[in-house]
């Protein structure tokens, strides 16, 4: 029974008119035939007790639904089936389907499925119709030949499902050399339709050079044709024209499709677009480029570095600061430049995981050490390079050495704070030193004191020497200050001949005045001068800081204490009058 014979008289309301569903129903049953109607738009479905007997279920014990029915259909069935249904959906062809179905106790029927679309006056669909045939008999006689149908049937399907999605142009040619298919995607790629593709000559597709590259190949091609030669096969990238005249990059595969006998029947091309990918590519190539050269060419040491901290690339500026060859810093990594200076690693991973945590960059001022044992001072700066995914792929590190500006900058600072011809703290450090060391006091410390110094007549050294061996007086003076101080306390030079030596932690004025005792028996040995040896005396100033002093109040004593000292002669130590009250 054909299905448009039959499909007249398939809807309900027909069936009604002929008796109602009894007959219908029973007329099926002579026929086997089950049918069932799909509304559309709805979705409902209505099936005959034929189709619950075709499908193996229990008359009427199933509620017809789309998916009920699709569960039963052999699953590799599904994909074929739905395919079909849209196709007669879309009024490109009539449903007529040999399928399997899989009955609740697991046993395969074979089924033929015909069905016809009712549409509306504006050609939607509204129902579809359809019969459905058990012929798992008549299969199983033709079992064989049915396997390989459906096969090379689904085969068909998935060749042309992947030429019609595929993102590359997808093409045949028949051995007549016209082209006899050309997937939706030459749209996309070149922005004409298939129609036009296919009635393009070489000519306008590619430019001649390209052209002329791909006619030699057909030339080949139908030389191997005409002389039954195994049919050569063809890649290459070519420029293809875009419909606004603008070129495309495409990689093109040919491949010549052979029957059993090894004549060629057709002819397969696919085209990639790759225009963005080479695009991408070269602009890859010319910032890594790029980055090379201005590694190369930077005047401040450069590397990359692993998410492991190992050196992946250094420049030149990198190898020359540390005194290394490249391949010793690739050796090794970011560690075996903090050699014996372990917080400086520690800081260098804290901030790496800083980096990983999101920061931009930052900047570590850190001691490195040359293959020469020099030490450097060197500013750090450090990047994360992450990928377009955000995940980090490489450190960049820049070394800028800093050693000798920070050379210069502590000289700076030393002769601002320094005596430069004894190089002796200067009266502005002292001042500066002395202040600290008596808030300490104050705030519970040891107690301080000053000795203040002064060398006894030194213009008569001057005079009877030279000024010059007074100098070399005032310089071996502020040594043996140096040396008769403990770690901790300050010698200063406060003016000509005027010095000053700040004590900490003093038990009482006895240890002071030994220590200003000290520096006066030292001094009493002599000393070799330009002049002959001399032995110069000192006056000495004593006094403990009280409570309530500044700096200047205890110098102030201390100077006076002094005064007194010259006053009773030179030579001798004088102890300020509160601090002898007070000690
Ligand atoms: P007094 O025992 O009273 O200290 O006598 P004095 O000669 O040392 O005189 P005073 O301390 O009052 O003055 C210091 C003198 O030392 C003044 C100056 O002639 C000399 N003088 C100051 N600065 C320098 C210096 O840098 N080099 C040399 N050679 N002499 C200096
Ligand atoms: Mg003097």
């Amino acid at each position: 029974m054909g299905a448009s014979e039959w499909q007249g008289d398939a809807d309900p309301a027909t069936a009604a008119r002929l008796g109602g569903p009894g007959l219908f129903e029973e007329v099926q049953d002579l026929v086997q035939v089950g049918t069932w109607e799909w509304e559309v738009a709805t979705g409902r479905l209505w099936w005959s007790h034929q189709t619950d007997r075709i499908l193996g279920a229990a008359v009427g014990a199933i509620a017809p639904t789309y998916e009920r029915f699709i569960e039963a259909v052999h699953p590799e069935d599904r994909r074929v089936l739905w395919h079909r249904i849209t196709e007669a959906l879309e009024g490109r062809q009539e449903f007529d389907l040999r399928h399997r179905v899989v009955r609740p106790d697991g046993e395969v029927r074979y089924v033929r499925g015909q069905a016809r679309v009712r549409r509306s006056a504006a050609g939607t669909p509204v129902t579809m119709l359809g019969t459905l045939l058990d012929v798992t008999d008549d299969a199983l006689l033709h079992a064989e030949r049915d396997e390989a149908v459906a096969r090379l049937a689904e085969s068909e399907e998935k060749y042309r499902l992947l030429a019609e999605n595929a993102y590359d142009v997808i093409w045949t040619m028949g051995v007549d050399g016209a082209i006899t298919y050309v997937s939706p995607s030459v749209e996309r790629v070149r922005g004409i339709t298939p129609a036009e593709a296919m009635a393009q000559t070489l000519d306008q597709i590619h430019p001649p050079s390209t052209a002329a590259r791909v006619a030699e190949y057909f030339g080949q091609l139908y030389a191997s044709m005409a002389a039954g030669t195994v049919p050569p096969t063809y890649h290459g990238e070519h420029e293809y024209y875009r419909k606004d005249g603008s070129l495309m990059l495409g990689d093109l595969q040919v491949t010549p499709q052979v029957n059993s006998d090894g004549q060629v029947v057709q002819i397969l091309g696919v085209t990639r677009d790759i225009t963005a990918q080479r695009q991408f590519e070269e602009a890859l190539a010319r910032s890594e480029q790029q980055f090379r050269l201005a590694m190369v060419s930077a005047p401040i040491g450069m590397a990359v570095v692993d998410l492991d901290r190992r050196f992946v690339r250094v420049n030149p500026a990198l190898c020359l600061m540390l005194g290394r060859s490249e391949r010793w810093l690739l050796d090794r990594g970011i560690a075996d430049l903090f050699q014996a200076n372990p917080e400086a690693d520690e800081r260098d991973r804290q901030v790496r995981r800083q980096l990983l945590a999101g920061i931009d960059s930052a900047t570590n001022d850190e001691r490195m050490v040359t293959a020469a044992g020099e030490d450097l001072i060197v500013t750090h700066a450090i990047g994360l390079l992450r990928d377009e995914h955000g995940t980090p792929l490489w450190y960049v590190s820049q070394f800028v050495d800093n050693t000798e500006t920070r050379r210069a900058q502590d000289q700076l600072e030393f002769l601002a704070t320094h005596d430069a011809m004894t190089s002796l703290a200067n009266r502005a450090h002292l001042l500066d030193v002395l202040a600290t060391v008596l808030v300490g006091f104050q705030q519970g410390g040891g107690r301080p004191g000053v000795l203040f110094i002064d060398l006894d007549n030194l213009k008569g050294i001057n005079d009877t020497h030279g000024h010059a061996v007074g100098d070399q007086v005032i310089v071996a003076l502020a040594e043996q200050l140096r040396i008769s101080t403990r770690p901790g306390d300050l010698a200063a030079r406060i003016g000509g001949d005027e010095f000053v030596v700040v004590l900490h932690d003093l038990p009482d004025v006895r240890t002071a005045a030994e220590m200003a005792e000290v520096i006066q028996r030292e001094l009493s040995a002599g000393l070799a001068t330009d002049g002959g040896l001399i032995v110069p005396t000192v006056s000495i100033g004593l006094a403990l800081a009280e409570s309530a002093d500044d700096a200047e109040a205890l110098l102030t004593r201390a100077d006076q204490a002094l005064y007194r000292a010259k006053q009773a002669g030179r030579d001798r130590i004088a102890v300020d009058d509160a601090t002898r009250d007070g000690g």
